[in-house]
């Protein structure tokens, strides 16, 4: 049935959908019943309704929705509406204009018809191209006033109707000029379709078939309270529910869809340039670093110039730092395109734990560092990987806390999972940050002489996640921290 139909189904919709178009049907023939006037003068509020929101919408957000189409339709419509308020009140039984012709509110009628079709092309024109939004603007305003001065003041609009006679070979040749230009816009929305989601391009493209199939309805009749006037206008009031429809899905969907593929592509640029960066620099830094140790280690062999052996050391620690941020980003970048691996081996977590701390005291002379480890079965991981977390969580509690209070650190077994965690006594963390403090570049504001990334617990989680374990923060603000994180123990 919906096959049958053609590109009069909207894909995917069940016939109780179009229950309420139908009520409208029956609204709008009830009303015709009552009164003609009545019946068209509500048909041309709505419409002309429609145009103005329409408009009103547009040109608000033309900033965030960039698509000229969109906005050159908007100001079309802007035009429409105004000539479609005239055409309303100079309707036949409308007190207002009965000063002038007959002809006067098919004269507009025709105006704006002609108006709509023979703007579309160019609102198509202008899919992908540059639109002075203003110029074009006023432009329509110009065309609007040229357009209601030939009609009103000049008096210049040829007639369209005359009593006794009925419409002017004028008005009918005009009716099947509209017709064809709309045959043409059709085609050429069809040529521009691959720049449309399908949906909007259906309903695009059914209230053009609509307003062709209203025109030639328009050139049978003979009166203008005529029958076929009637069903005429309740298919272009359909025509511009569809065109509503469609633009406010555009309108709406496109500027999200558009910052999302915005912020994504940009994402995904850095995360590329952050990549080649951290392997550019990586060669060269740990060239560096080593040949700073060789000469660190032949200097102080030789004992011969103490400021020159500091000068070697200070170079070789500001090395260590810049290949630790080096580090977290070549690891962010793996992170983020899905390439950070994990080589997991049995691996003695307490003598990597010795290791560590062994390390961190003697670059911390004064700290004490306690380590407390209970019996634990060896765990099944990646060696590096893991000391990395436990490296970054021990000098986040060097870095966040006085230089006086103690860290400690504690191994042990919990119900098959060997857990590690490492307690500070240091500002601590508000209950509110917590649940952000894993996240990529997250950072507190802490003492702004406390260097950081944000990086470290990102990574710190992305580890031990990808060794299907667990990592979780205890604190409170001036009371300290305690980080910690759970393996699974082998054969768990
Ligand atoms: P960085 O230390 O480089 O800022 P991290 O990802 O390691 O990045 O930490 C993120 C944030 O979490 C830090 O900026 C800090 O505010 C907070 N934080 C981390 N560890 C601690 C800690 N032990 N005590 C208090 N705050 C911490």
């Amino acid at each position: 049935m919906q096959k049958a139909l053609g590109v009069l189904t909207l894909s995917g919709q069940k016939v109780w959908h179009y229950l309420p178009y139908l009520f409208v049907v029956a609204v709008l023939y009830f009303s015709y019943r009552f009164s003609y006037l009545f019946f068209h003068t509500a048909v041309e509020i709505i419409t002309f309704g429609v145009s103005f929101s329409l408009f009103i919408l547009i040109w608000n957000i033309r900033k965030i929705i960039r698509n000229n189409f969109l906005i050159f339709l908007g100001i079309i419509f802007f035009s429409v509406g105004i000539i479609n308020f005239f055409h309303l009140l100079s309707y036949k039984g409308m007190p207002i204009f009965s000063m002038y012709a007959d002809s006067l509110s098919s004269q507009l009628w025709i105006a704006e018809r002609f108006l709509l079709a023979a703007s579309l092309p160019f609102a198509l024109h202008f899919i992908n191209r540059k639109l002075d939004q203003l110029a074009a603007l006023l432009t329509f305003i110009a065309i609007t006033a040229l357009v209601l001065s030939s009609i009103f003041l000049w008096n210049i609009f040829p007639a369209t109707y005359i009593v006794g006679k009925g419409l002017t070979l004028f008005k009918i040749i005009s009716e099947y000029v509209i017709v064809a230009i709309f045959v043409i816009d059709t085609c050429l929305l069809y040529r521009e379709r691959s720049s449309f989601n399908e949906r909007t391009y259906r309903l695009l493209t059914l209230s053009l078939i609509l307003n062709i199939a209203a025109e030639l309805l328009f050139t049978l009749y003979t009166d203008l309270y005529a029958f076929s006037n009637v069903v005429a206008h309740i298919i272009i009031f359909f025509s511009y529910l569809f065109v509503y429809k469609a633009i406010v899905e555009i309108g709406l969907t496109d500027p999200y869809n558009l910052f999302f593929r915005e912020i994504r592509e940009a994402d995904h640029k850095k995360d590329e340039i952050m990549s080649i960066t951290s392997h550019e620099l990586k060669n060269p830094v740990t060239s560096i670093k080593l040949y700073s140790e060789l000469m660190l280690t032949e200097l102080e062999k030789r004992k011969q110039n103490e400021k020159i052996s500091h000068i070697a050391r200070q170079i070789h620690a500001q090395t260590h730092k810049v290949t630790r941020i080096i580090n977290d980003l070549s690891d962010v970048a793996k992170i983020t395109t899905g390439q950070m691996v994990v080589n997991k081996s049995q691996v003695d977590l307490p003598l990597v734990l010795m290791d560590i701390v062994e390390n961190v005291q003697l670059r911390n002379p004064t700290r004490k560092i306690i380590l407390k480890i209970s019996k634990v079965p060896s765990v099944f991981c990646d060696r590096e990987r893991i000391a990395q977390v436990v490296e970054n969580l021990i000098s986040n509690a060097i870095k966040y806390s006085k230089a006086n209070t103690p860290v400690n650190i504690r191994l042990e077994e919990k119900k098959g999972y060997a857990t590690i965690s490492i307690k500070d006594r240091g500002v601590g963390i508000a209950k509110k940050d917590l649940r952000k403090i894993f996240d990529k570049y997250y950072r507190l504001n802490t003492d702004k002489a406390v260097k950081g990334l944000g990086l470290g617990l990102y990574i710190s989680k992305e580890i031990v996640d990808l060794h299907q374990g667990r990592i979780w923060v205890e604190s409170a603000p001036d009371k300290g921290s305690t980080f910690s994180f759970s393996l699974p123990a082998s054969g768990s």
